[in-house]
């Protein structure tokens, strides 16, 4: 769906019309993608190769993000349209809260393979949650746990339908696992919560693990 920024009280929405006026538009759905997905990579891996520093929590100033997506990145030539409206938008509408902004800045949740220093909660009271992978791993997560690989944390979510998605881009033959919380906690390991869907362990032992579909 493309995105609209509102007129009247400049709320960023999926909706044509806000507070009874139309509203401008920002950007396709195709546009939304391609940015969500540059801004991931920057925010998470490769800020260096947009010339940006991150601060020891994550941030950087959304007018250097913007920049350096312009500026910068190799791919500049297909970001010439991107401007602060479009990274907030993109940060502010994201289903996964994959992006958070603070005063002027903003960082990545989750999904880090740079070390940042990112507070998070301590989550004690979700029950169940799942992970996406693929047909492949199985027989190495049942039998060793899962484990963060190059990424600083193990992802999972409350969201069977955003398992299969994020297991989705590692192969066709998707698998979903059940995760038991009580069990990851009970032996030792915490659990986090990166945004309103996705929560983060150090680790998964694999008899809290079971296979969903
Ligand atoms: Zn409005």
């Amino acid at each position: 769906m493309p995105v609209y920024k509102c007129r009247v009280c400049g709320t960023y929405t999926l909706e044509p019309v806000h507070c009874g006026k139309p509203c401008i538009y920002l950007m396709s759905d195709e546009q939304r993608e391609a940015l969500s997905h540059l801004m991931s990579a920057l925010l998470r891996h490769i800020p260096h190769e947009a010339g940006l520093r991150l601060d020891e929590e994550g941030f950087v100033n959304i007018d250097e993000l913007v920049k350096g997506i312009r500026e910068r990145w190799r791919n500049r030539h297909l970001y010439q349209w991107v401007t602060r409206d479009h990274v907030i938008a993109v940060a502010m509408l994201d289903p996964r809260g994959r992006f958070e902004i603070r005063d002027n800045k903003i960082r990545a949740t989750y999904g880090h393979s740079i070390p940042v220093k990112i507070r998070y909660e301590e989550d004690r009271t979700v029950k169940v949650l799942y992970h996406g992978t693929v047909r492949r791993n199985l027989q190495s997560i049942m039998e060793k746990g899962l484990v963060p690989g190059r990424r600083l944390f193990v992802h999972l979510t409350t969201r069977p339908d955003i398992a299969k998605e994020i297991g989705a881009r590692h192969g066709a033959d998707v698998v979903v696992l059940k995760i038991d919380a009580d069990c990851v906690r009970k032996r030792g390991y915490k659990i986090y919560r990166a945004s309103p869907v996705i929560y983060l362990a150090k680790y998964v032992p694999p008899e809290c693990i079971e296979i969903e579909s």
